[in-house]
């Protein structure tokens, strides 16, 4: 049985990939970092299903916690085959300059050293066994860039830009790195969107609509697979098809 770590699983996007990866027969390793009673429901609601689940507390911006939580994973599981970098923190519109470094570097903490913290944990585990598959979540902020979201842009530029170095270092070792981009999906993160605001996104998005989290973790089931092994350093959107 394989084994799939998602990091901020208990909710949103990260909750449905771990539900999914669980129907494809993986173990799941649920990540959090405070919502313990929203991770044992994400396990509950796997197990319920049939799948194998257990939830890990870490900050994936504190490296010693992710190591140590990478250490329980497999142990727990006897392995690792997929990570899943999912967590990762948005700020509320704004322009650039109404945020201050402090702010910005908290961003940079969660989403670009969170991503690498776990990557860094993995891969010496991955590179003995030579195979293994690390799946980042970038958005479409990060190719596009968007404005008012200058931060959160950067930082998930920087996970596209991770991904593609990443991919080419740990190819000869038999182990992929890809990346998602995600368009607007309908989650936690954007529970401040009006119904005006997500209309007059969707007018922007040729399907016309914002997304589920659900279609988002088919493409995660796809890259986990070996349905995908002739596909690396790639960042894929998820996005509706953006006009
Ligand atoms: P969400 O806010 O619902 O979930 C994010 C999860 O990450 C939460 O469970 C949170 O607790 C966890 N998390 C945050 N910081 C953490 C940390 N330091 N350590 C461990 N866990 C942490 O958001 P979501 O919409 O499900 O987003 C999931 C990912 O998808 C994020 O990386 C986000 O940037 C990305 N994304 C989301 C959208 C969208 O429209 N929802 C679009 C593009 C990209």
């Amino acid at each position: 049985m394989k084994t799939a770590l998602i990091t901020g699983a208990s909710r949103g996007i990260g909750r449905a990939i771990a539900i999914r990866l669980s129907q494809d027969g993986y173990s799941v390793a649920i990540n959090y970092k405070k919502s313990k009673d929203a991770a044992q429901d994400v396990k509950k609601q796997i197990e319920e299903l049939g799948g194998k689940a257990e939830i890990f507390c870490a900050d994936v911006s504190d490296n010693k916690q992710v190591e140590k939580m990478m250490k329980d994973v497999i142990a727990c599981f006897g392995g690792i085959d997929v990570l899943v970098n999912n967590a990762g923190i948005a700020l509320p519109q704004g322009l650039f300059t109404d945020f201050d470094d402090l702010t910005a570097k908290n961003v940079f903490d969660t989403n670009v050293f969170g991503t690498m913290n776990c990557a860094r944990a993995v891969i010496p585990y991955f590179v003995s066994k030579k195979s293994g598959k690390i799946i980042n979540i970038s958005s479409i902020w990060g190719i596009c860039g968007g404005s008012c979201e200058v931060i959160y842009s950067a930082s998930k530029g920087a996970i596209v830009a991770f991904t593609k170095a990443l991919s080419k270092e740990l190819a000869p070792s038999g182990i992929c790195v890809n990346c998602i981009a995600p368009g607007l999906i309908e989650t936690d993160m954007n529970k401040n969107l009006s119904d005006d605001d997500k209309k007059e996104f969707a007018e922007g998005i040729s399907l016309g609509r914002v997304g589920k989290a659900e279609e988002v973790a088919e493409t995660i089931a796809f890259l986990a697979s070996d349905a995908s092994s002739y596909i690396n350093g790639q960042t894929i959107s998820v996005d509706g098809g953006m006009i």
